[in-house]
């Protein structure tokens, strides 16, 4: 029996509830390869499937964590051996099947990385599924090509803008860091960043076609009325990397012109369906371009009791950098 975070749904009421409970190895879904977890994180699509699922979680009982480090124990796949490290994020894991919530997990062996050379399994979730993310958007952002500007980050203080923020300097970007939290200013500036947007600069929707070039390239982590302004300010020929929905599914105010009139690329991200290549060498980008010792900075302990909480202030906006979650303390 092992430790898992189990979330239960009360088929009356129809309501959520997520406690640390003690579950066996049959309980886990099938896969080829067994996993002793380290370590999980919290991301905000873990905030929905805590609670009520927001249409993410397919049964309960249900064991969220979208991503997980650790070790393997067993592996009827030739690719993987007991002892091995290896990484998972994406692959829906922790929503329609059960996740890194738990000191077990099972999936299928085509869902695993290798733990690339120079990262422990901690760092690794240091960085996680947001940080993952926020490699794949400056790769994107790569290759289309930085203009000469700063590069806009948005939702700097959350976890896919901590790592955002974070890569893009050390790769010797000006970083614009935009933040609804202005007591975040420090941190953000110790991850890099420099210059402090505030968030309310960035989110009145107005109906100019263009605004002055500002911006060689951009990281947007909350869409919303923030890209719809933020377009009309890239500068000619560069890209918006659009990660997430922190600030709203639409797009408020956004018109053609930047398109048309400045041949601004919007990039879709998608950190879930990554190849296999991809993923491992967006891997070992983090661990050769992520600066380790600002990552320390990011990172908030936690452990599997701590979750119900934690998932709740993510989806306020309110979790600053990383949540590591030590599954076994
Ligand atoms: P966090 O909650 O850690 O960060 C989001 C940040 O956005 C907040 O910290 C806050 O930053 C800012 N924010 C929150 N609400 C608003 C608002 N109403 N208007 C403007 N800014 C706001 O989440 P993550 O960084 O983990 O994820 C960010 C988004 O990316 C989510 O929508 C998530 O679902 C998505 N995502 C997508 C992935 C993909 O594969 N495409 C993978 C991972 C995440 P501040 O306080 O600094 O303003």
């Amino acid at each position: 029996m092992f430790n898992a975070l189990v979330v239960r749904k009360d088929e009356e009421s129809g309501k959520t509830s997520a406690q640390v409970e003690e579950v066996s190895v049959d309980q886990l879904p099938e896969g080829e390869v067994l996993v002793a977890v380290d370590y999980s994180t919290v991301n905000y699509k873990d905030g929905l499937c805590i609670g009520p699922g927001g249409g993410l979680v397919r049964s309960y009982p249900h064991v969220p964590g979208i991503d997980f480090a650790g070790t393997v124990e067993a592996s009827e796949d030739a690719r993987y051996k007991p002892g091995d490290k290896v990484v998972l994020t994406g692959w829906r894991v922790g929503e329609n099947r059960w996740g890194g919530y738990a000191q077990k997990a099972r999936v299928k062996a085509d869902m695993l990385v290798p733990l690339p050379e120079g990262l422990t399994t901690r760092q690794a979730m240091a960085v996680g599924t947001a940080g993952l993310t926020a490699m794949l958007a400056v790769m994107a952002l790569e290759d289309q090509g930085i203009t000469d500007g700063p590069v806009l980050v948005t939702g700097a203080a959350g976890g896919v803008g901590s790592v955002a923020t974070a890569i893009l300097a050390k790769l010797g970007h000006q970083v614009a860091a935009v933040t609804g939290r202005p007591e975040q200013a420090d941190y953000l500036t110790g991850l890099g960043a420099s210059e402090i947007i505030a968030r309310d600069e960035l989110t009145e929707v107005t109906r100019k076609p263009l605004e002055a070039e500002r911006w060689g390239g951009c990281v947007d982590a909350v869409a919303g009325a923030m890209l719809g302004r933020v377009l009309k300010q890239m500068q000619y020929g560069s890209s918006v990397a659009a990660i997430g929905l922190a600030g709203g599914a639409a797009i408020d105010g956004a018109l053609i012109t930047p398109f048309i009139l400045r041949g601004v690329n919007l990039l879709g991200i998608d950190s879930v369906m990554q190849p296999y290549d991809n993923r491992v060498r967006a891997w070992q980008r983090i661990a050769s371009d992520l600066p380790m010792d600002k990552l320390e900075a990011m990172v908030q302990p936690a452990t599997l009791s701590d979750l119900p909480g934690l998932g709740r202030d993510i989806l306020k906006g309110q979790v600053k950098g990383r949540v590591v979650v030590d599954v076994n303390a």
